[in-house]
């Protein structure tokens, strides 16, 4: 069955060589094909040096394209927005959707890492779909090659950036409720014959669910962004239901048992919601909190989408709040917000929901 096919993507030198060595192929062949996949480069047709026969035999062996680009849509930012078709294995005909954000010096791919989300977080566009399963990790890499890609293909203005040097598990679905794609993806991004990215420049956003995030710690610990969005529990289990689960005490231990390198924090999100989360008695909850020494927090400014009854605090009081929780020792920020105009924001994606502004 084709799901039990290696996936290009993700398989290491050590595998592709010794496949290839079984159909009598020298090894440095094995090299020449990643060097390619890890351009971006997935369909052994356009991979130029191998030979006619190779390439066909690579073509029926592996997944090598698990995923279709349906359409793309460019903000006047930079930003770009990228709807994939997944090709094959159980959640084939799906759509996912991975946001590539550039800047001056760094150009960060969002990737998801579910089709959907079951935890439902009601201010969160992404919540409100149907959750169809989590992707493998494959399908989570080759969201990240398809960007650079298209970026090969269609670089951007010289002023930005247009490499992808980070990358951010902050699309569609909850990564640490799919442990397996997930570590196997940080696996391949890390892997030195792989996107070799550090883990420095890898960074994860969960809701909150804890053993997965001691787990995560063991296996990668890569940086951790938690979707705070709440420091008392009564108001953080309406906004993040996982809190009924995994209750702030418990979070907080988990947070300070989580190994961060030198120099490294933890990023609380804190998502602003007009007289929910941004009263007066939000900054004393929240300066007692943080653990000054280890985390900060990102306030993000709320993206709002069709049917969602919430609506975002004002840029002004925004900057207001962070004036306080900074004035409490807080190291705090407000994120600017990217690709507001194509609805590539954070809680905005939703697979199949075709926005304005629509591109090739
Ligand atoms: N499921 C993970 C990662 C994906 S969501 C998580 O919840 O952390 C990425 C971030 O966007 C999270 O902090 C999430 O809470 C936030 N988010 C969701 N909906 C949003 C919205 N409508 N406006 C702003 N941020 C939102
Ligand atoms: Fe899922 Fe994250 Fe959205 Fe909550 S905020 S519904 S965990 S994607």
């Amino acid at each position: 069955m084709q799901q039990n096919l290696p996936q290009l993507p993700v398989i290491t030198l050590e595998k592709l060589t010794a496949l290839i060595a079984s159909w009598g192929v020298p090894n440095y062949r094995a090299k020449q094909v990643l060097q390619w996949r890890n351009r971006g480069i997935l369909n052994p047709a356009d991979m130029l040096n191998i030979p006619e026969e190779l390439r066909e035999r690579l073509s029926s062996s592996l997944v090598c394209e698990p995923l279709k680009l349906v359409q793309r849509q460019c903000s006047s930012d930079g930003t770009r927005k990228y709807l994939f078709m997944l090709t094959s294995g159980r959640l084939k005909g799906k759509m996912v959707e991975s946001v590539y954000i550039p800047e001056e010096k760094r150009g960060t791919v969002c990737i998801s890492s579910q089709v959907g989300c079951v935890l439902d977080c009601p201010f969160c566009h992404t919540g409100t779909q149907d959750f169809e399963g989590n992707l493998s990790s494959g399908e989570i890499i080759a969201q990240v090659l398809a960007v650079k890609h298209d970026l090969l293909k269609e670089p951007l203005a010289a002023e930005l950036n247009a490499s992808v040097t980070h990358v951010v598990y902050m699309g569609m679905g909850e990564p640490l409720a799919n442990e397996e794609g997930v570590h196997e993806s940080l696996s391949s991004l890390t892997d030195p014959d792989g996107l070799k990215l550090s883990k420095r420049r890898i960074t994860l956003s969960t809701s909150g669910l804890v053993p997965q995030i001691d787990r995560l710690g063991e296996v990668a610990s890569v940086n951790l962004a938690i979707s705070l969005h709440a420091a008392e529990n009564r108001l953080r289990d309406a906004l993040v239901p996982i809190n009924r689960k995994y209750p702030l005490q418990e979070l907080r231990q988990c947070l300070n048992r989580y190994s961060l390198g030198k120099q490294r924090h933890i990023t609380l999100e804190y998502v602003m919601l007009d007289g929910i989360n941004d009263r007066p008695e939000d900054v004393e909850l929240l300066a007692g909190f943080v653990n000054l020494d280890r985390e900060r927090v990102n306030l993000i400014s709320f993206n709002t989408y069709p049917g969602s009854s919430y609506t975002g605090s004002s840029k002004q009081h925004m900057n207001e709040f962070a004036k306080q929780l900074i004035s409490k020792g807080i190291r705090a920020t407000v994120r600017r917000s990217r690709g507001q105009d194509i609805m590539a924001a954070c809680g905005q994606l939703k697979a199949g929901n075709r926005a304005e502004n629509r591109e090739s």
